[in-house]
């Protein structure tokens, strides 16, 4: 099989408990002839399809599962630039250089995701929200002032709070927090659907359940057979695959982790002013939004990926341990859990992911490691695989190769 299969997720996504509009799928029950193959339909290839139908190219995406049923539902979706690696860490392991160029195409990522899912007027509970990131065991206010320096001396517009404003504007009670704005919230599922529907619309189809067995590839195209024996021909094919990684794809660096979320009852009432999204500065580190029907989700207590039956069994030890984190933040809030969930996902030492060309496998493409920027960086392998597509080629593919 070219990709591994992993029981991606368990419990009750909250998104899942919303409507979404459908998906028309297509049964693949003969051969296939594309431009370009899509093997996923999550939020990756969502958006590979929708920009690279957007160029003109015919389009085929394929999913063993039904479209946007893997990880991509199972999100949190604080869709932010900042990425999980702080900026001067990074710098002292990539350098500096480097390391403001992952920043800034991470802040361009999510600007453009913004830009685009307005233009292609998509309806996913998109908002603009800033976020804190609070002192934790990974930064104190010493190490949070270090990092303000570095973000501002790579342009971004970043304020510094005390634990006076901190309780005033925020009623949180911590040394200290860095704010950052203009990230995003959003519903994933809606979202991955939306960019699915405005690829349809101009031709892409979407074929599922289609199971990708083995790719071939030669200089001018690529032979991809499912496991029911049909053959897809195409001149380039993208593994947008998430978590269950392509056999060929280089996997050193990268990890799988366990994450645990939760989604509170409603209670608009309770919510801290501006509903910023809020993260820490610690190993692990606790992540929250809230959502257009006043509920907070709140996740973290993430772990090193051993086996879904282990990670599964510690879902309720997990919900409790967060809902008290959550309170503790914030007494005046109710701390119950509506829905409460867990997934997994790829994670790379330097917290950036890997896009490119699979090396050997000329015409093929793939995407690995996102962390907890999953989304953005999804959003940049979608800008950068069509420049290596189209032949315009990309400042930043160097950055991300597969090395
Ligand atoms: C609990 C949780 C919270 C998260 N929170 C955030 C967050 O707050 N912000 C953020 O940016 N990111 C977050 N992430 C990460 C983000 O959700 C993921 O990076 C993103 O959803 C991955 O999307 P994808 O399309 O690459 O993968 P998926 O949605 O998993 O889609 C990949 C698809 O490929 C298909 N596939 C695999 N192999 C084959 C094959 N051989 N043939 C056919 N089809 C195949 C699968 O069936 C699947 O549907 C979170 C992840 C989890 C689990």
């Amino acid at each position: 099989m070219t990709t591994q299969h992993r029981d991606l997720r368990t419990g009750q996504p909250i998104w899942l408990g919303k409507r979404t509009p459908r998906i028309q799928t297509n049964l693949l029950l003969h051969d296939v002839e594309t431009d370009i193959a899509v093997i996923g339909a999550g939020i990756s290839g969502a958006l590979m399809a929708e920009s690279l139908s957007e160029s003109g190219y015919d389009v085929a995406i394929f999913d063993r599962r039904l479209p946007v049923t893997g990880s991509t539902p199972a999100s949190t979706a604080l869709l932010q630039f900042e990425i999980d690696i702080p900026l001067h860490h990074l710098a002292r392991k990539i350098g500096q250089n480097d390391a403001e160029r992952a920043w800034r195409r991470s802040k361009l990522a999510v600007d453009v995701l913004r830009e685009r899912t307005r233009r292609l007027g998509i309806d996913c509970e998109m908002e603009n929200r800033d976020s804190l990131y609070l002192t934790g065991d990974l930064l104190d206010k010493q190490g949070l002032e270090n990092e303000l320096n570095a973000r501002r001396r790579a342009g971004f517009e970043t304020r510094m709070l005390g634990r006076e404003e901190l309780k005033a504007e925020f009623r949180i009670d911590r040394e200290a927090a860095l704010m950052s704005f203009d990230n995003i919230e959003a519903n994933p599922r809606r979202l991955a659907i939306g960019y699915l529907r405005k690829a349809m619309e101009r031709g892409a189809k979407v074929f599922a359940p289609a199971e990708i067995a083995s790719v071939e590839c030669n200089a001018r195209n690529v032979v991809a057979l499912t496991t029911t024996g049909q053959k897809i021909r195409c001149r380039h094919l993208i593994f947008a695959t998430g978590y269950e990684i392509p056999e060929q794809v280089p996997q050193k660096g990268h990890s799988i982790i366990s994450t645990w979320a939760l989604a509170t009852p409603p209670q608009k009432r309770n919510l801290w002013p501006q509903r910023c999204l809020i993260w820490e500065a610690s190993d692990p580190y606790l992540y929250m939004r809230t959502t257009t029907d006043g509920r907070i989700i709140v996740g973290g207590e993430d772990e090193e990926f051993e086996d879904e039956e282990k990670r599964d069994v510690k879902l309720p030890a997990k919900t409790k341990a967060i809902l008290a984190k959550l309170k503790k933040l914030f007494p005046g809030v109710v701390a119950e859990a509506d829905y409460a969930w867990t997934g997994s996902f790829g994670s790379s030492s330097t917290g950036l992911p890997s896009i490119g060309t699979v090396p050997g496998m000329k015409r093929c493409y793939a995407v690995l490691g996102y962390g907890g920027n999953g989304i953005t960086f999804s959003m940049v392998a979608a800008q950068l695989i069509r420049s290596l597509i189209t032949g315009q080629g990309d400042p930043d593919a160097d950055l991300f190769a597969f090395k």
